[in-house]
Protein backbone atom coordinates (compact mmCIF):
# COMPACT_ATOMS: atom_id res chain seq x y z
CA UNK A 1 0.00 0.00 0.00
CA UNK A 2 1.76 3.66 -0.79
CA UNK A 3 1.03 6.64 1.50
CA UNK A 4 -1.25 8.80 1.30
CA UNK A 5 -0.89 13.04 1.11
CA UNK A 6 -1.34 15.45 3.43
CA UNK A 7 -1.68 19.00 2.28
CA UNK A 8 -0.97 22.39 4.59
CA UNK A 9 -1.42 25.63 3.87
CA UNK A 10 -2.12 29.54 5.16
CA UNK A 11 -1.06 32.79 5.28
CA UNK A 12 2.27 33.27 7.13
CA UNK A 13 2.44 33.04 10.71
CA UNK A 14 -0.84 31.26 11.63
CA UNK A 15 1.03 28.61 12.91
CA UNK A 16 1.15 26.27 10.53
CA UNK A 17 5.01 24.97 11.01
CA UNK A 18 4.02 24.85 14.65
CA UNK A 19 1.33 22.55 14.45
CA UNK A 20 3.25 20.64 11.36
CA UNK A 21 5.83 20.08 14.16
CA UNK A 22 3.64 18.47 16.53
CA UNK A 23 2.08 16.22 14.26
CA UNK A 24 5.41 14.79 12.64
CA UNK A 25 6.15 13.72 16.30
CA UNK A 26 2.87 11.51 16.47
CA UNK A 27 3.24 8.02 15.35
CA UNK A 28 1.65 8.29 12.10
CA UNK A 29 4.27 7.37 9.71
CA UNK A 30 4.52 10.85 8.26
CA UNK A 31 7.21 12.23 6.45
CA UNK A 32 7.89 16.12 5.39
CA UNK A 33 8.57 16.86 1.84
CA UNK A 34 11.20 19.37 1.69
CA UNK A 35 10.20 21.95 -0.94
CA UNK A 36 12.85 24.40 -2.53
CA UNK A 37 13.08 27.88 -2.55
CA UNK A 38 14.82 30.37 -3.49
CA UNK A 39 14.85 32.60 -0.42
CA UNK A 40 17.30 32.73 2.18
CA UNK A 41 17.15 31.02 5.37
CA UNK A 42 15.52 32.71 8.50
CA UNK A 43 16.30 31.82 12.18
CA UNK A 44 17.73 28.32 12.49
CA UNK A 45 16.77 26.86 9.36
CA UNK A 46 19.30 24.75 7.76
CA UNK A 47 19.68 23.47 3.94
CA UNK A 48 17.83 20.25 3.39
CA UNK A 49 15.97 20.37 6.79
CA UNK A 50 13.42 22.65 6.03
CA UNK A 51 14.10 23.58 2.57
CA UNK A 52 16.82 23.12 0.26
CA UNK A 53 17.87 26.85 -0.46
CA UNK A 54 18.75 27.36 -3.85
CA UNK A 55 19.98 30.86 -5.91
CA UNK A 56 17.46 32.17 -8.36
CA UNK A 57 19.45 30.61 -10.92
CA UNK A 58 19.34 26.95 -9.80
CA UNK A 59 15.59 27.15 -8.88
CA UNK A 60 14.99 28.47 -12.81
CA UNK A 61 17.22 25.47 -14.20
CA UNK A 62 15.28 22.89 -11.97
CA UNK A 63 12.15 24.25 -13.60
CA UNK A 64 13.90 24.26 -16.90
CA UNK A 65 14.53 19.83 -16.27
CA UNK A 66 10.68 19.43 -14.92
CA UNK A 67 11.47 18.81 -11.45
CA UNK A 68 8.66 20.16 -9.74
CA UNK A 69 5.55 18.68 -9.31
CA UNK A 70 4.27 22.45 -8.73
CA UNK A 71 6.18 25.68 -7.95
CA UNK A 72 4.71 29.32 -7.33
CA UNK A 73 6.45 32.70 -7.01
CA UNK A 74 4.19 33.42 -3.35
CA UNK A 75 6.32 36.42 -2.98
CA UNK A 76 7.84 39.04 -5.16
CA UNK A 77 11.60 37.38 -6.75
CA UNK A 78 10.37 34.40 -3.97
CA UNK A 79 9.92 31.32 -5.45
CA UNK A 80 8.94 27.77 -3.86
CA UNK A 81 8.46 24.25 -4.92
CA UNK A 82 7.88 21.05 -4.43
CA UNK A 83 10.14 18.82 -6.08
CA UNK A 84 8.61 15.21 -7.87
CA UNK A 85 11.33 13.28 -6.23
CA UNK A 86 10.85 13.84 -2.67
CA UNK A 87 6.97 13.22 -2.66
CA UNK A 88 7.03 10.12 -5.47
CA UNK A 89 9.76 8.48 -3.21
CA UNK A 90 8.27 8.95 0.21
CA UNK A 91 5.25 7.42 -1.10
CA UNK A 92 6.57 4.38 -3.01
CA UNK A 93 8.19 3.93 0.48
CA UNK A 94 4.59 3.89 1.76
CA UNK A 95 5.28 6.91 3.74
CA UNK A 96 2.18 9.67 4.49
CA UNK A 97 3.32 12.84 3.03
CA UNK A 98 2.80 16.41 4.61
CA UNK A 99 3.33 19.21 2.17
CA UNK A 100 3.46 22.99 3.38
CA UNK A 101 2.28 25.27 0.77
CA UNK A 102 0.69 28.08 -0.08
CA UNK A 103 -2.61 28.17 -1.10
CA UNK A 104 -2.44 27.77 -4.99
CA UNK A 105 0.04 25.10 -4.32
CA UNK A 106 -2.55 23.45 -1.92
CA UNK A 107 -5.07 23.64 -4.55
CA UNK A 108 -2.89 22.64 -7.62
CA UNK A 109 -1.51 19.57 -5.59
CA UNK A 110 -5.06 18.83 -4.14
CA UNK A 111 -6.38 18.49 -7.41
CA UNK A 112 -3.29 16.36 -8.99
CA UNK A 113 -4.12 13.58 -6.15
CA UNK A 114 -7.54 13.20 -5.46
CA UNK A 115 -9.14 11.53 -3.01
CA UNK A 116 -5.83 10.07 -1.93
CA UNK A 117 -4.85 13.71 -0.98
CA UNK A 118 -6.09 15.78 2.17
CA UNK A 119 -6.40 19.40 1.94
CA UNK A 120 -6.24 21.87 5.69
CA UNK A 121 -6.39 25.27 5.72
CA UNK A 122 -5.12 26.70 9.10
CA UNK A 123 -6.67 29.49 9.53
CA UNK A 124 -5.41 32.52 12.24
CA UNK A 125 -8.15 34.23 14.53
CA UNK A 126 -7.24 37.66 12.79
CA UNK A 127 -4.75 39.38 10.55
CA UNK A 128 -3.96 41.37 13.33
CA UNK A 129 -2.58 37.96 15.19
CA UNK A 130 -0.79 37.12 12.10
CA UNK A 131 0.81 40.01 12.32
CA UNK A 132 1.79 39.78 16.15
CA UNK A 133 2.96 36.23 16.17
CA UNK A 134 5.10 37.51 12.75
CA UNK A 135 6.31 40.27 15.40
CA UNK A 136 6.67 37.57 17.87
CA UNK A 137 8.52 35.07 15.41
CA UNK A 138 11.23 37.62 15.59
CA UNK A 139 12.76 36.18 12.07
CA UNK A 140 11.43 38.38 9.98
CA UNK A 141 12.61 42.20 8.89
CA UNK A 142 9.48 44.74 9.09
CA UNK A 143 9.22 44.83 5.57
CA UNK A 144 8.95 41.15 5.11
CA UNK A 145 5.71 41.06 7.58
CA UNK A 146 4.27 43.78 5.92
CA UNK A 147 5.01 41.89 2.47
CA UNK A 148 3.61 38.52 4.25
CA UNK A 149 0.59 40.85 5.80
CA UNK A 150 -0.69 42.19 2.58
CA UNK A 151 -0.94 38.99 0.80
CA UNK A 152 -2.97 37.41 3.70
CA UNK A 153 -6.30 38.52 2.84
CA UNK A 154 -5.79 37.20 -0.39
CA UNK A 155 -4.61 33.97 0.95
CA UNK A 156 -7.84 33.84 3.32
CA UNK A 157 -10.01 33.72 0.61
CA UNK A 158 -9.12 30.36 -0.25
CA UNK A 159 -10.03 28.59 2.99
CA UNK A 160 -13.40 26.94 1.40
CA UNK A 161 -11.52 25.25 -1.28
CA UNK A 162 -9.97 23.12 1.10
CA UNK A 163 -11.23 19.55 2.25
CA UNK A 164 -11.13 21.30 6.24
CA UNK A 165 -10.48 24.40 8.10
CA UNK A 166 -8.69 24.30 11.41
CA UNK A 167 -8.87 27.89 12.88
CA UNK A 168 -5.40 27.88 15.57
CA UNK A 169 -6.46 30.11 18.19
CA UNK A 170 -5.70 28.25 20.74
CA UNK A 171 -2.45 26.33 19.85
CA UNK A 172 -3.07 22.97 22.01
CA UNK A 173 -6.69 23.08 20.96
CA UNK A 174 -5.75 23.33 17.28
CA UNK A 175 -3.10 20.57 17.28
CA UNK A 176 -5.43 18.21 18.84
CA UNK A 177 -7.92 18.93 16.20
CA UNK A 178 -5.64 18.58 13.54
CA UNK A 179 -4.44 14.87 14.96
CA UNK A 180 -8.22 13.60 14.82
CA UNK A 181 -8.55 14.73 11.38
CA UNK A 182 -5.58 13.09 10.07
CA UNK A 183 -5.71 9.99 12.64
CA UNK A 184 -9.35 9.99 10.84
CA UNK A 185 -7.96 10.56 7.04
CA UNK A 186 -4.99 7.94 7.73
CA UNK A 187 -7.47 5.21 9.10
CA UNK A 188 -9.85 5.48 5.79
P1 LIG B 1 3.68 29.67 9.93
O1 LIG B 1 4.43 28.39 9.72
O2 LIG B 1 2.22 29.52 9.63
O3 LIG B 1 4.29 30.85 9.24
P2 LIG B 1 4.64 29.52 12.70
O4 LIG B 1 4.32 28.11 13.07
O5 LIG B 1 6.07 29.87 12.45
O6 LIG B 1 3.71 30.02 11.49
O7 LIG B 1 4.04 30.44 13.86
C1 LIG B 1 4.26 31.85 13.88
C2 LIG B 1 4.52 32.30 15.32
O8 LIG B 1 3.29 32.23 16.06
C3 LIG B 1 5.52 31.43 16.07
O9 LIG B 1 6.35 32.26 16.87
C4 LIG B 1 4.63 30.51 16.91
O10 LIG B 1 5.30 30.10 18.09
C5 LIG B 1 3.44 31.39 17.21
N1 LIG B 1 2.14 30.69 17.39
C6 LIG B 1 1.70 29.56 16.76
N2 LIG B 1 0.45 29.24 17.13
C7 LIG B 1 0.06 30.17 18.03
C8 LIG B 1 -1.14 30.39 18.81
N3 LIG B 1 -2.22 29.57 18.72
N4 LIG B 1 -1.16 31.44 19.63
C9 LIG B 1 -0.11 32.30 19.71
N5 LIG B 1 1.05 32.14 19.03
C10 LIG B 1 1.14 31.11 18.18
P1 LIG C 1 7.96 30.61 4.35
O1 LIG C 1 8.84 31.61 3.66
O2 LIG C 1 7.19 31.22 5.49
O3 LIG C 1 8.69 29.35 4.76
O4 LIG C 1 6.87 30.14 3.31
C1 LIG C 1 6.10 31.09 2.62
C2 LIG C 1 4.98 30.42 1.90
O5 LIG C 1 5.49 29.54 0.87
C3 LIG C 1 4.10 29.53 2.80
O6 LIG C 1 2.74 29.78 2.44
C4 LIG C 1 4.51 28.14 2.43
O7 LIG C 1 3.47 27.22 2.64
C5 LIG C 1 4.78 28.32 0.94
N1 LIG C 1 5.56 27.20 0.37
C6 LIG C 1 6.58 26.51 0.93
N2 LIG C 1 6.99 25.54 0.12
C7 LIG C 1 6.22 25.59 -0.99
C8 LIG C 1 6.14 24.81 -2.20
O8 LIG C 1 6.86 23.85 -2.42
N3 LIG C 1 5.20 25.18 -3.11
C9 LIG C 1 4.35 26.22 -2.90
N4 LIG C 1 3.45 26.47 -3.85
N5 LIG C 1 4.39 26.97 -1.79
C10 LIG C 1 5.31 26.66 -0.84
Amino acid sequence: MKGKIIIFSAPSGSGKSTIINFLMQQNLNLAFSISATSRPPRGTEQHGIEYFFLSPEEFRQRIDRGEFLEYEEVYKDRYYGTLKEQVEKQLEQGQNVVLDVDVKGGCNIKKYYGDRALSVFIQPPSVEALRQRLIGRGTDSPEVIEDRIARAEYELSFADKFDTVVVNDDLEKAQQEALRILKDFLNE
